[in-house]
């Protein structure tokens, strides 16, 4: 019932993509680490809840979320109103936005310019989303059509085909292309204006009380520094 659903679980049981850095990776001890997994561990602490935290694909994390084997999504996931039809948000952690990776030597400048090209993007992403043609928020400009999209699971699998020769560019959002150029030679970012992305924490829908308590708690995190702290720490080290 409704009201059985209206609690706070004894447990964080966190979905997050780890292909995303520095949001979320598998770090050199083969753990799961970034941004959001710090901010999601200090919040259950100060919940005083346990958390578990659950690798899987980024298209499989809304689902997963609806059939209850996960309770909340960290995944530098972007509010979007489609999304927002299956789950409830939190309030927005990190302001972002999409931008371009190309070849170097790429004459590619404007989100417009893909028209007619190959675009890789990771499958289910606000990137894909906007090469598709999507109007995935209100303030989506410009609305991009007549791109070849082509999904890959993760980032950097279309960052590697973009390497290749493959991809034309690939649209992803910003802190991790800035990641994947930084790891791979030749590549570049272009950025066009593109709307501003409000990552936030998915939750099941409908339980008002752990919104309203993540809510709070984010609040705190946010007024004592802690977030400002973690941001210099993983995001602009
Ligand atoms: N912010 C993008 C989205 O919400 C990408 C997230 C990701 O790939 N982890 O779709």
């Amino acid at each position: 019932s409704k009201k059985e659903e209206a609690t706070i679980p004894e447990k964080i049981i966190v979905g997050t993509n780890a292909e995303f850095p520095p949001f979320e990776y598998v770090d050199d001890n083969k753990k799961i680490d970034g941004f959001d997994i710090a901010m999601m561990k200090e919040i259950a602490k100060r919940m005083d809840v346990k958390i578990e935290i659950k690798n899987m694909e980024f298209k499989s994390l809304i689902g997963s979320l609806e059939s209850k084997t996960i309770n909340a999504v960290a995944a530098g996931m972007t509010k979007d109103p489609e999304r927002t039809e299956a789950v409830d948000f939190s309030d927005s952690y990190y302001t972002s936005s999409q931008v371009m990776i190309v070849k170097k030597d790429s004459k590619l400048k404007k989100m417009t310019d893909l028209k007619g090209k190959k675009v890789g993007v990771q499958e289910g992403t606000t990137g894909d989303k906007l090469a598709t043609g999507e109007n995935f928020g209100e303030k989506q400009k410009p609305v991009v059509k007549g791109v070849d999209v082509r999904r890959f699971p993760k980032g950097v699998n279309a960052v590697m085909d973009l390497k290749n020769g493959g991809v034309d560019a690939v649209v992803i959002d910003e802190k991790p292309a800035m990641e994947f150029v930084k790891n791979n030679k030749g590549l570049k970012i272009v950025r066009d204006k593109a709307a501003e992305e409000y990552y936030c924490i998915a939750l099941p829908k409908g339980n008002e009380k752990l919104v309203k308590e993540i809510n709070k708690q984010l609040k705190a995190m946010k007024e004592d520094g802690t977030l400002d702290k973690l941001k210099a720490k993983y995001i602009d080290k």
